[in-house]
């Protein structure tokens, strides 16, 4: 029987209780699958600091080393907002996606048919709607150095290697390859050098994958289509700035920030996790939508275990669950037939997986 071993940081607010629906799926869809998930539990964010002082320990990044994957809940916290940068929890996310390697952030943008009165767009901009943000996760503004804040001034640097360009144009493009292959890159190339580069480069890798067209976007311009009409894209290929932006545009085109997942990856290791933050407004109140965390779950099983249908059995299930009329709290009014904690509804989809 194939083993992995996943290293589960479940992280702050509402981390743990989203975490614990996604294990309970996983287990679920191993049972069925015949792989076994071997889990092992690390601290990192708030959680570590008020343990070990630091926002990502030692153990937890050797753990993460050693593993197949990582699964990854959500961190910060109000509690935490007024240390030094190097001491706040986002500093551990960011550390941790560098030691990994994780240049690659995959954030498919869902609608579900049953959900498509969630979206502050109408219904019929919808339509069709199925693309995915490719963003470049190590490189550009937020790493780039020298950074400096001064009393009267204050300055950070964008800077890209042709290498870091090229793997990340790669990963876009064999993405694109099994979905509709069209890549559209976004970048500021009228104004930015970087961007200039990012067009080169990505026009050297489109050589390799003919059957993909390749087209450029102003990012102004990106963020106007998105909501004029987002079913023209399929996989929009960006660096990490304006992938920042444009992927949480996406996201919401969607509905919920609760349902749609994340994969951080390129390195030896993923990180798979929801795209929402930890939600400290409802952490401990069992009204947390564990879905994102649930697809993220299903993302780390096809991208860094192969195990594709055990995948799709998940997808396909939490479909199911909210065809049926399952919702949490936060998208109860579309269309609820029964309102579900977040255990509850962990339990269902669970319960579904087994009979997919
Ligand atoms: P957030 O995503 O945590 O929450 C935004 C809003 O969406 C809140 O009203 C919240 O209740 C709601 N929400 C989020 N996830 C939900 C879910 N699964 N189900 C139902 N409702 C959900 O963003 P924020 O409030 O800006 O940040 C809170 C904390 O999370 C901050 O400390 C921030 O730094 C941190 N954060 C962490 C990550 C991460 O760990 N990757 C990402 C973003 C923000």
């Amino acid at each position: 029987m194939k083993r992995y071993n996943i290293c589960v940081i479940k992280g702050d607010g509402i981390g743990p209780e989203i975490a614990d629906e996604a294990i309970k799926v996983l287990d679920s869809v191993s049972d069925k699958f015949g792989f076994e998930l071997n889990y092992e539990y690390f601290l990192m964010g708030g959680a570590a600091i008020d343990v070990f002082g630091v926002p990502l320990p030692d153990e937890t990044l050797e753990a993460a080393l050693k593993s197949d994957a990582v699964l990854f809940g959500a961190i910060g916290g109000e509690k935490w907002d007024n240390l030094p940068r190097n001491l706040r929890p986002e500093s551990g996310l960011l550390k941790i996606r560098k030691s990994l390697e994780a240049y690659a952030n995959l954030r498919p943008a869902l609608i579900f048919d049953e959900l498509v009165n969630a979206s502050t767009l109408k219904p019929e901009i919808l339509q069709d709607v199925d693309l995915l943000v490719v963003r470049e996760l190590t490189g550009g503004l937020y790493f780039g150095e020298p950074r400096v804040k001064e009393q009267n001034r204050a300055y950070n640097t964008m800077v890209y290697t042709t290498d870091e360009i090229r793997r990340i144009a790669k990963i876009a493009f064999e993405a694109a390859m099994k979905r509709n292959k069209k890549v559209c890159m976004v970048d500021k190339a009228n104004v930015l050098e970087t961007s200039q580069l990012w067009r080169e480069v990505t026009t050297e890798v489109a050589k390799d994958y003919p059957e993909v067209s390749l087209e450029f976007m102003y990012v102004d311009n990106a963020a106007m289509q998105l909501v004029r009409n987002p079913a023209q894209f399929d996989v929009i290929l960006t660096e990490n700035l304006f992938g920042d932006i444009l992927s949480d545009e996406a996201s919401m085109i969607c509905g919920s920030i609760g349902l749609l997942p994340s994969a951080s990856m390129g390195g030896k290791v993923g990180i798979y996790e929801p795209i929402h933050g930890s939600a400290p407004d409802i952490a401990g109140q069992g009204i947390a939508n564990p879905i994102a965390m649930i697809l993220s779950a299903a993302m780390m099983l096809r991208y860094a275990l192969n195990e594709n249908k055990a995948a799709e059995a998940i997808e396909k299930a939490v479909k199911a669950v909210l065809k049926d009329g399952y919702r949490t709290k936060d998208i109860a009014k579309f269309g609820a037939v029964e309102i579900c904690t977040t255990s509850e509804i962990g339990s269902i989809i669970s319960d579904y997986v087994k009979k997919i």
